[in-house]
């Protein structure tokens, strides 16, 4: 490992509580997405409900678009036992400075039935991050429906967890034209979470927490919604995987510090490819 590798924090240790599945700390998201919703209406976001049901809404935020160059998206909540996505969503929501060359869409909670549940599936069991293509769920139909409503992105970014990491690492699904900001985002997160060490993570090769996993979505039929947004907008996408048997504080920052490398990748790069 060379100086300039992102070396693991000191202090932030495993707590050593997930045993088969998440084991840790839980957030009521109703809370968390109320007071995101106030902060963002604060803040001038606009706010549309794409999916409403009894027993909850799906929401989605827009901000900046007059000088915007850059379009990103960032999504989380997916996975109901994955608590630091929304959390992080909160935190970028409330202390990020956004770049007037950025307009944002922001999905901050595609499951909020799963919190409730402290489950990764929705709760008729079904796991609605392989649903991007059947679209056999309503909720996932509705969102896949808004995605198709918006313009193309540039950027996405998609926050989760995984309870068997021993580090933060990610996924980079490139486009043509663009260069790689993977080593930027594992370099901010690194100062706050150790970056995962395997040489192979989730059956894919893995540099020092990056992979770029070789999938065409031909390939595949259990489409996650990163392979949904590659296949119908082609921009640029990161998923970001936070370790789980961390304190929820470390995975939250670790979140909140990768998509800030994001941001200010774009606030130094702001042109499209698409202009
Ligand atoms: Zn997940």
């Amino acid at each position: 490992m060379s100086e300039t590798e992102p070396q693991p924090k000191a202090g932030a240790q495993p707590l050593g509580v997930n045993s088969g599945g998440y084991r840790g700390e839980r957030i009521d998201i109703g809370s968390v997405l109320g007071e995101l919703h106030a902060e963002a209406v604060n803040r001038s976001w606009s706010s549309e409900v794409f999916y409403t049901s009894d027993r909850f809404d799906l929401r989605a935020y827009r901000c900046g678009g007059v000088q915007a160059l850059f379009r990103l998206y960032i999504s989380a909540g997916i996975h109901g036992d994955e608590p630091a996505g929304p959390l992080a969503c909160l935190r970028l929501v409330r202390e990020t400075n956004w770049p007037e060359t950025l307009e944002v869409f922001l999905c901050p909670c595609l499951n909020p039935a799963g919190f409730d549940l402290n489950t990764r599936e929705n709760a008729h069991g079904i796991d609605l991050n392989r649903d991007y293509q059947d679209l056999k769920t309503a909720e996932i139909r509705a969102h896949a429906a808004w995605l198709d409503r918006c313009p193309d992105f540039d950027q996405s970014v998609i926050l989760h967890e995984d309870w068997e990491a021993r580090g933060f690492y990610l996924y980079e699904l490139e486009s043509e034209g663009r260069t790689s900001i993977a080593r930027e985002i594992i370099r901010n997160v690194a100062a706050v979470c150790p970056i995962e060490p395997s040489a192979e993570i989730d059956g894919w090769p893995a540099v020092n927490g990056v992979i770029h996993p070789r999938v065409r979505p031909e390939d595949r039929s259990d489409w996650p919604e990163a392979l949904f947004l590659s296949a119908r907008q082609g921009g640029q996408g990161h998923t970001l995987e936070a370790p789980s048997d961390f304190a929820l504080a470390v995975r939250v920052d670790a979140l909140v510090a990768g998509t800030l490398a994001v941001v200010e990748h774009l606030r130094n790069h702001p042109v499209s490819n698409r202009l």
